[in-house]
């Protein structure tokens, strides 16, 4: 058994199996974070009850606030490098446990790397215990410093395997390992998204990823810092057509045999973000570059065509409509402005 758990929320009475729930109970490991918490909404919605579980690492329990009073939703503490609950029952589990920025990431590259080998083995003992479904949220970073362009789920990737931001891309590229052998091994239910950068509402001001970094900047006035010359590319995915990919993919009628890129195809460079920013917030920011970090991939771009042609998803939010709704969310969260209507 794992150290104890802290549970934020069982006490009211019918919250745990009884629930109202049609659709059974999704775990979603990683659900106080930027994405988590937005995927556990989705899923209360969808008629689901939800079990959150976060260490709190990168996640904040305020994302958990509205979602803290419907009776079908729990969060219990809990770090997945531990052993979990063995009475924990869930239909379907989301693991989305993993800091995603690189500060965040490289804080504690060891520990990082345990969460996605040793939390990842975790879940997935869970998933056979209770004959659950299992999704796992892999990343655009498992192709490295692509040398294909567009990157198709089949290119295999160029990856430093000692480096700064390895202990995120191997440990991701190890959970999808671990995740395909125990689908041929006993025969789980496996899904495996590869995520291309994402942003929106809850990210954190303090996540050091480049949207949240420029709009915060551009808010308070202060210079824009774009990395290198700016000449490297990455394609922005808002967070809620993510969240429909995953609901799609995890729902999809026959497990794909392979990871499926989720991402938005649209391809600019982080000197064309910046300025997108800058225009957008009207500010007097100007841009200041700062050096490039090991390793930082010089091109990114999703090829979606297998989600589009087996999922029927593709994103539907421009870079233009995403900034907007990102830019009002961080206006109201560090002005204290009225809150803006949450989409
Ligand atoms: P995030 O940092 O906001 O969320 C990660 C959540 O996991 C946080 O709540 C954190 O506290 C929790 N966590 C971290 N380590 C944990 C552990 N050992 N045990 C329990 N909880 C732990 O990041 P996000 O952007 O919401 O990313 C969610 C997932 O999606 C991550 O697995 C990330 O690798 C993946 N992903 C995200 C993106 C993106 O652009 N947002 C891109 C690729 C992959
Ligand atoms: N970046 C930047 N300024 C910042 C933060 C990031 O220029 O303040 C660059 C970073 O070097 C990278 C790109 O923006 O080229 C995307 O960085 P992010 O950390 O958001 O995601 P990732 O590198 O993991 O794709």
């Amino acid at each position: 058994m794992g150290r104890s758990v802290n549970v934020l929320k069982l006490e009211s009475g019918n919250s745990r199996r009884g629930a109202k729930s049609n659709r059974g109970r999704a775990l979603v490991a990683g659900g106080a974070g930027f994405l988590g918490s937005h995927l556990c909404e989705r899923l209360l919605l969808d008629g689901y009850e939800v079990v959150a579980l976060d260490n709190f690492h990168t996640g904040k329990r305020y994302n958990l606030n509205a979602l803290l009073r419907d009776p079908r939703f729990t969060c219990i503490e809990h770090d997945i490098v531990d052993a979990l609950p063995l009475d924990l029952q869930v239909d379907e589990i989301y693991n989305l446990a993993c800091p995603a920025s690189p500060p965040h990431y490289q804080a504690d590259p060891i520990h990082t790397f345990k969460t996605s080998v040793l939390g990842s083995l975790n879940l997935l003992e869970l998933a056979r215990r209770n004959n659950a479904k299992i999704f796992q949220a892999s990343t655009s970073e498992v192709y490295g410093d692509p040398l294909v362009h567009p990157q198709p789920e089949g290119y295999f990737g160029n990856v430093n395997p000692h480096g700064p931001r390895s202990c995120y891309d191997e440990g991701k590229r190890s959970a999808e390992t671990l995740f395909f052998d125990y689908s041929r091994t006993y025969g789980l239910d496996v899904r495996v998204a590869r995520i291309f950068n994402t942003y929106g509402r809850r990210m954190q001001p303090d996540d050091g990823r480049v949207v949240s970094n420029f709009i915060v900047q551009a808010l308070h006035g202060d210079d824009l810092t774009v990395y290198g010359s700016g000449q490297q590319t990455r394609s922005f995915c808002y967070a809620d057509d993510l969240i429909e990919g995953f609901i799609r993919l995890m729902n999809a009628p026959s497990a794909p045999k392979h990871p499926v890129n989720l991402g938005n195809p649209a391809e600019f460079t982080i000197l064309e973000l910046a300025t997108q920013v800058i225009e957008y917030t009207n500010s007097r920011s100007k841009i200041v570059h700062r050096p490039l970090p090991v390793d930082d991939p010089k091109q990114r771009k999703p090829d979606i065509s297998f989600a589009r042609n087996n999922l029927g998803w593709e994103p539907k939010i421009s870079l233009s409509q995403g900034l907007a709704h990102t830019t009002a969310y961080f206006d109201a969260l560090l002005y204290a402005r009225p809150p803006v209507k949450e989409a």
